[in-house]
């Protein structure tokens, strides 16, 4: 009569964690989608919560216990939290990213950059080329401005005087614009 009750237990227990397995695939998918990040081999495990939790979990199934298929069904819940703490940063990233992009295709930004290419003859500051130039923000980073403004969107960009100081650009080189710490870090970061 106890060992009956048991195995009720852990069917109910199984039953519930798949249940929750495919109602938190789904739910990631679906983040992950509407941020345009699934990736081709994602989109064929997951286009159905149902195939990815088969695929993973039914070769245990048949031949392992309840017990043992409960286990591996709380290990792969907790790798699938650990899948949404990466997509919220992935999301972030390339928020900021396409934020970016967008605010560089700005005509302020065209008027910014002009005024500081003619304030420095269009030289690098530190090595006087003339060649790949770009454009830096300089004693403020760039993300750190649109950090402290809060800008979500192109018209916070617009409204931030903070991006457009003259006095907060400065052309530099490939080469040297590789260099400075904001461009160090966010390669250090990109490359990990
Ligand atoms: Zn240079």
């Amino acid at each position: 009569m106890k060992n009956k009750t048991k195995a009720q237990n852990e069917e109910n227990r199984l039953k519930e964690l798949r249940d929750r397995y495919n109602e938190e695939l789904t739910r990631l998918y679906t983040i992950r989608k509407e941020n345009d990040l699934v990736t081709e081999e994602e989109e064929n495990l997951m286009f159905n919560g149902d195939v990815h939790f088969v695929q993973d979990i039914q070769g245990y199934a048949g031949e392992s216990s309840n017990e043992y298929q409960i286990e591996k069904l709380e290990e792969a819940l907790d790798n699938l939290s650990v899948l949404r703490e990466e997509t919220e940063k992935e999301i972030q990233t390339k928020q900021y990213r396409d934020l970016r992009k967008e605010i560089e295709a700005m005509p302020q930004y065209k008027i910014w950059r002009d005024e500081v290419l003619k304030k420095f003859s269009n030289k690098c500051v530190v090595c006087g080329s003339t060649e790949n130039i770009e454009v830096d923000h300089r004693y403020e980073s760039f993300y750190s401005i649109v950090k402290k403004c809060g800008i979500i969107n192109t018209v916070q960009a617009y409204e931030c005087s903070g991006l457009w100081n003259i006095n907060n650009g400065a052309p530099l080189c490939k080469e040297h614009h590789d260099q400075t710490q904001s461009n160090v870090y966010y390669k250090k970061k990109n490359s990990t």
